[in-house]
């Protein structure tokens, strides 16, 4: 429970077009702010800010409300949500009394789902930085690929030790529910009836939401042992706050650098993401592989209207940038495509390149979409 003054201390901290920012591309407008309705499909912006009134308002569908309204209807926060949200970003102190064991039943399933996984996260974090087979694991494997550790920090990587029971003993043991340790993914139940580790020996990716939360986990088996094993990358199962097609990866990390460059790059892998990141080059996300859905084409919209997709530049590459192309467009994105040279991925490419010289290279060889299929069909 939180008393009346933080109450009152947070509605007085809150500005609305900051709130409102953090998940929808505004411009100014006169006194006002205006940007593309998150609440509805549009093309035309009708979603307004008012930093006087303390409001926003879709003069199209209807939707918008205070700072708290927003989140709850945006985020689908409860009331207490909302407020907690807000007190983090504005650093306002919480008083509160410890929930009792009946609350703690009481919460949501998501909520319960996002604390497994937040636990989680830190869990195979802690091992790849603390127990001796993740360090000569997972995190050799990181570091041969030249991460930095303020990187791996950044996008909070981790390890899942081979031991297939070793993280539902760990969870249970610290009182989370078999229930949602499941509905997660994170584990499976066999035959026996025995939790195992869905990532076991795997390193650790995690998908972190537009608020912040931890929704999935993609988990990578190293190079030594996918000697014949077919799925090299395990993704969380859709669940109640996991949807693949809803999801981007990095966009947490990117969606500020996004609004600010008023584009967003598109690749293929995790490591690309997280190369980009590391060269300098911040407004950039994946979707694992598949081709974007309009939901993900939505959320890219609030944030800009241009994307350039950026492959490699083999037949697998070219292949991958025609897929999805054409929602893209008729969804109102302006697309420009930029294939790599000579077997590069953006991975490699950043790992070889200043970030001013690749985004040189990127003005000079992305090329318009439209352009770029012509010359396709004339080769
Ligand atoms: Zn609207």
């Amino acid at each position: 429970m939180i008393d009346h003054a933080t109450v009152e201390r947070i509605k007085d901290a809150a500005n609305i077009v900051e709130v409102v920012s953090e998940f929808v591309t505004l411009r100014r407008s006169g006194a006002n702010y205006k940007g593309l309705c998150p609440f509805h499909d549009e093309k035309t912006p009708s979603f307004y800010v008012s930093p006087a009134r303390g409001m926003c308002h879709c003069f199209s569908c209807g939707k918008g409300g205070n700072p708290i309204g927003f989140l709850m209807e945006h985020e689908q926060m409860t009331y207490p949500e909302a407020l907690r949200w807000l007190a983090n970003k504005y650093h306002i102190e919480i008083r509160e009394r410890e929930l009792t064991d009946y609350e703690k039943r009481e919460q949501s399933e998501r909520e319960s789902m996002f604390i497994v996984n937040e636990w989680a996260m830190k869990y195979f974090q802690d091992k790849m930085q603390n127990d001796p087979d993740g360090i000569a694991i997972g995190m050799q494997y990181f570091r041969s690929r030249g991460f930095r550790d303020d990187i791996i920090q950044k996008f909070q990587l981790g390890y899942d030790l081979v031991d297939r029971r070793a993280f539902a003993v760990a969870a249970l043991g610290k009182g989370y529910k078999e229930e949602f340790i499941l509905k997660t993914g994170i584990c499976y139940k066999n035959d026996r009836g025995e939790l195992i580790d869905r990532y076991a020996g795997r390193v650790i990716f995690p998908w972190i939401g537009i608020s912040g939360k931890v929704v999935g986990f993609g988990g990578r088996l190293l190079d030594s042992r996918t000697k014949g094993v077919n799925q090299k990358y395990v993704n969380s199962p859709d669940s109640e706050i996991y949807h693949k097609d809803r999801e981007l990866y990095g966009l947490y990390q990117a969606k500020k650098a996004i609004a600010k460059e008023d584009r967003v790059f598109m690749v293929e892998g995790y490591t690309d993401v997280i190369s980009m990141h590391q060269c300098g080059i911040e407004n950039v996300v994946a979707n694992s592989g598949t081709a974007l859905s309009i939901h993900q084409i939505h959320i890219l919209h609030r944030f800009t209207s241009n994307i350039t997709l950026l492959y490699d530049g083999d037949a697998a590459g070219i292949h991958a940038a025609m897929r999805g192309t054409d929602m893209l467009l008729s969804e109102g994105m302006n697309l420009k495509v930029l294939l790599l040279p000579d077997g590069d991925d953006p991975d490699s490419f950043s790992r070889k390149h200043t970030a001013a010289d690749f985004r040189k290279y990127i003005e000079e060889h992305q090329t318009d979409f439209i352009q770029f299929k012509t010359d396709l069909l004339l080769r």
